[in-house]
């Protein structure tokens, strides 16, 4: 399976980062080995001073496709998630800063934290999924995903015309503003419509 994510894909991020909003989804991959275990800390990598949280809405692809219509999209998932896109930030500023690919900020062991999956019947309006970061009990990203650029059914139907998309991958949609840096021992704890959706330890 394959992990896709998108990048700048809300406005107040763009803005806090100092990046240009885009005129397509920024899109990238991470591999299987990024996915973290979801009973264990996640360990700051050895080559970053400086993890950030990024939190996001996840969706889980359940068909096979390519070429996906945004009005048939809907079809190919029935589970969402929310997730934490573990990016060394040092690391990813100077390679962005060199025109380089990511990977090595984005994609290393661990960086991809997958939580609780809900059936997508249960949450109500995919457009309007409240989610939160809590950071040692105080609120560090909170949003909606009416704030999107791209909706998840243009996510799809964007990133199918480049990679068939298989049962098991899983979609990274993008994080509002509030990331910030994570230390040894923090706890970080993830709402979805107001259900707990994820949690774990830095170490
Ligand atoms: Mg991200």
């Amino acid at each position: 399976m394959k992990i896709i994510c998108i990048g700048r894909n809300y406005a107040d991020h763009i803005d806090e980062l100092d990046n240009v909003r885009p005129d397509e989804p920024v899109i990238f991959i991470k591999p299987d080995t990024a996915i973290a275990q979801s009973n264990l800390p996640f360990f700051i990598p050895e080559f970053s001073n400086e993890v950030h949280h990024e939190v996001e809405v996840l969706v889980r692809i359940n068909r096979i496709g390519k070429h996906i219509q945004t009005k048939f999209a809907h079809k190919y998932y029935d589970q969402i998630g929310l997730g934490i896109d573990f990016t060394a930030r040092d690391v990813q500023q100077q390679l962005k800063s060199k025109g380089l690919p990511w990977e090595k900020a984005k994609a290393f062991d661990g960086s991809a934290f997958v939580g609780k999956w809900f059936d997508k019947s249960a949450l109500g309006d995919l457009g309007k999924l409240l989610f939160s970061l809590h950071k040692n009990d105080v609120v560090v990203q909170e949003a909606d995903t009416s704030l999107m650029l791209w909706s998840i059914d243009e996510i799809i139907a964007y990133v199918s015309q480049y990679f068939t998309l298989k049962i098991g991958d899983i979609l990274f949609t993008g994080t509002p503003a509030g990331v910030s840096q994570v230390n040894k021992n923090d706890r970080l704890e993830g709402y979805l419509n107001g259900q707990k959706a994820l949690s774990l330890i830095v170490k």
